[in-house]
């Protein structure tokens, strides 16, 4: 199958949608977490027709020009009538994406601080539940969180605090999408969830404090080093996050050397998406790896000449832009 994302995750979504993969990436919700359980949109008619997509060949719901299987693609892939069999379905990877609570403000992502709220009965509910799941099931990932920062929001909070390691679980995972400014500080309050695998991606979308101080806005060059440096020293799998934009592209090198020095395993590059933060105008100065940008050649030139001997360079969205 050319992508079996429908088939085995579900991502919770802050307005209350449920998508099998980013809710950029693909257009059709398969339920909502406030009025259903998590079996009942995982077996959903709804569901059932997005997973057809896929198996028909049609990728009717999927957004080609952000999703990472398909954006470096010229033509929608074809079947070549060999892919026929029944696939399994089984729900393997949960995203909690119930809030947008974050500790920092980056200009990228949002133009207010989002604090935490209280919680309500049915986020308690819900993140209840994919603890639960979590607990029972093996081979099981859960994602914390696909908008704001884990450490500041109380259902991500709530999850890790839930979670408990048997040897009928042994193999689950968590992953944190995380700014990681808070980890040293409140990681040690989860033991529990320490004892899983652990991987995290770390944003930092700068190679000097300059420039993350104004990216990432709210944030200190100081914790964040902190807090990558304690992730690779406990988590199986760290990798930094480098969103690209005309302010950063030229510090990817310096940022490749502090994943080295710090002793990441990966260093993902992608390109920068407009969430309605900025105007078309001020998103367009901002985007090099748009051909036309003034400074794209320039992107592309440096770029092409990333190195490193110790991390892995991913170039995930811009790969189509570098080939060309
Ligand atoms: S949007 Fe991409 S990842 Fe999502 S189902 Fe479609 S092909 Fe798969």
């Amino acid at each position: 199958m050319f992508c079996d994302r429908p088939f085995h995750h579900m991502q919770l979504n802050v307005d209350g949608s449920v998508k099998t993969c980013c809710p950029g990436w693909i257009r059709k919700p398969i339920g909502d977490w406030r009025r259903q359980t998590l079996d009942e949109i995982w077996k959903s008619a709804d569901a059932d027709d997005v997973r057809n997509s896929i198996t028909e060949w049609s990728f009717r719901y999927c957004n080609r020009k952000v999703c990472p299987m398909l954006h470096h693609l010229e033509h929608l892939p074809k079947s070549n009538g060999a892919d026929t069999k029944q696939h399994t379905v089984e729900l393997r990877l949960i995203m909690l994406s119930l809030e947008s609570t974050c500790n920092l403000t980056c200009p990228a992502c949002r133009n207010k601080l989002v604090g935490a709220k209280q919680l309500d009965q049915s986020r308690e509910r819900v993140t209840r539940d994919v603890a639960d799941l979590f607990n029972k099931r093996n081979d099981m990932t859960v994602m914390l969180s696909g908008s704001g920062e884990p450490m500041t929001q109380r259902t991500s909070l709530l999850f890790l605090s839930c979670v408990r390691k048997t040897d009928a679980n042994s193999r689950n995972r968590i992953h944190l999408f995380t700014n990681g400014t808070l980890l040293r500080k409140n990681w040690a309050k989860f033991p529990n969830a320490d004892e899983f695998h652990v991987t995290c991606f770390i944003g930092i979308d700068a190679g000097t404090k300059e420039t993350y101080e104004i990216n990432r806005r709210g944030g200190r060059w100081r914790d964040v080093l902190s807090g990558i440096d304690f992730a690779t020293d406990r988590f199986e799998h760290v990798a930094l996050i480098f969103v690209l934009q005309a302010n950063n592209y030229r510090e990817a090198q310096k940022a490749i050397e502090i994943a080295e020095r710090l002793g990441c395993d990966e260093i993902r590059f992608s390109a920068m998406m407009n969430w309605g933060t900025w105007s078309e105008s001020e998103y367009k100065k901002r985007a090099v790896h748009i051909p036309g940008h003034p400074e794209h050649d320039s992107f592309v030139d440096i770029f092409k000449s990333l190195r490193s001997d110790y991390v892995r360079i991913n170039m995930t969205t811009l790969t189509r832009v570098l080939n060309k």
